[in-house]
This record gives structure tokens, C-alpha cells and sequence, in this order.
């Protein structure tokens, strides 16, 4: 599963306007800015506030 690269450029974190990134298990998207991640459902980008998860700065593991 991919998210279409020029889909990813125009996406953008609904709080704080700026860049989102795939995740590196390709499962949401993060902002770059408030670190929140966007979970990808279905292949859809889901682009809610309440949807997000912030990610801490230091990876964990699940
Ligand atoms: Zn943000």
C-alpha cells in the first residue's frame, strides 16, 4: 500500500498547516511541525484533529 506522492504534497496537518510525512510502517502520516500522526485508513489519508495521535519525539516500539 502507497499513497500517491502528489496526494502526499498537498496533504497538510488540518492544525498547523504544515507538512505531513508517511510514517516509516506506511500507516499514518505526520505532521512535521506538532508531530501528531494521521492514521491512514483504507488508503485514505485521515486528516482529523481528533483522529491524531501525537508521537512522541523518541521512537518506541509497539
Ligand atoms: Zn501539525
Amino acid at each position: 500500500m502507497t499513497i500517491d506522492p502528489q496526494l502526499l504534497e498537498i496533504l497538510a496537518c488540518p492544525l498547523c498547516k504544515e507538512d505531513v510525512k508517511l510514517t516509516s510502517d506506511e500507516k499514518g502520516l505526520k505532521c512535521v511541525k506538532c508531530h501528531r500522526v494521521y492514521p491512514i485508513k483504507d488508503d485514505i489519508p485521515v486528516m482529523l484533529i481528533e483522529e491524531a495521535k501525537i508521537e512522541p519525539e523518541r521512537a518506541t516500539k509497539d
